[in-house]
């Protein structure tokens, strides 16, 4: 067993990234889907509006969940490239001063001056631009940008975390639909909560507790505005 692998903990951040987005992703999917449905049903329509409500929430979310994070990606992408392209024509026009900008970095972080140059040097004479983006404009290929990915990723799991909720509209008895909607998807959020806590090592308890408190806030929100135009209209 080399030495890294039993540095099990260093890679946690790696996984990380990808895991937030798709629990984040579920729990929008959960609360906003959710709250539609419990807020339409609250309005006393019967359980085929109501899954047809649920329904077109889940296509309306999936898409703008998709379209704001590739616009989002997109632009977090063109200025990584624009940053880099910059990059690329300072190393071509002027490499002496690129290296002590790179050894100053170091000097920076702690390291004396003459090792300083010394490492700018050998990572430069490697790969001059992937040192510079790394060091300088904290761009490694972990944080590049992949819009496409960004956004099938997020309409995907946004789109699992409605198909929760729409689940219950089904299997539920028509008179309990608002009770058992609620309950369930409190207990999905509770559940991806945990989950994500566990994953990314955070605290197991107050995840959980966060992600109920505020998704039970927002289906107790729903329901009493639907129940209010529910009467009025
Ligand atoms: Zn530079």
């Amino acid at each position: 067993m080399s030495r890294l692998r039993s540095h099990k903990e260093t890679h946690l951040v790696d996984r990380i990234g990808w895991l937030r987005a798709a629990v984040l992703g579920a729990n929008d999917g959960i609360i906003s889907t959710a709250s539609l449905i419990v807020g339409v049903a609250a309005a006393a329509a019967n359980r085929n509006d109501v899954m047809i409500a649920g329904i077109a929430g889940l296509v309306a979310g999936a898409m703008s969940m998709a379209a704001g994070e590739y616009v989002s990606v997109s632009s977090q992408s063109d200025t990584e490239k624009a940053d880099i392209a910059r990059e690329q024509g300072e190393l071509r026009s002027n490499p002496d001063g690129e290296l002590e900008e790179l050894a100053e970095i170091y000097v920076q972080r702690g390291v004396e001056v003459g090792l300083a140059r010394q490492v700018a040097a050998q990572l430069m004479k490697k790969d001059a631009l992937g040192a510079h983006a790394r060091d300088e404009l904290g761009i490694s290929e972990m944080t590049t940008a992949r819009p496409v990915q960004a956004a099938l990723t997020s309409a995907a799991t946004f789109s699992v975390g409605a198909a929760m909720p729409l689940l219950m509209v089904v299997v539920s008895p028509a008179n309990l639909l608002v009770p058992v909607t609620s309950a369930a998807s409190l207990a999905f959020l509770a559940f991806l909560g945990a989950v994500g806590a566990k994953a990314g090592g955070a605290n197991l308890l107050r995840a959980t507790v966060r992600v109920t408190f505020w998704g039970a806030l927002a289906l107790a929100i729903t329901a009493g505005i639907g129940k209010l135009f529910g009467t009025i209209i």
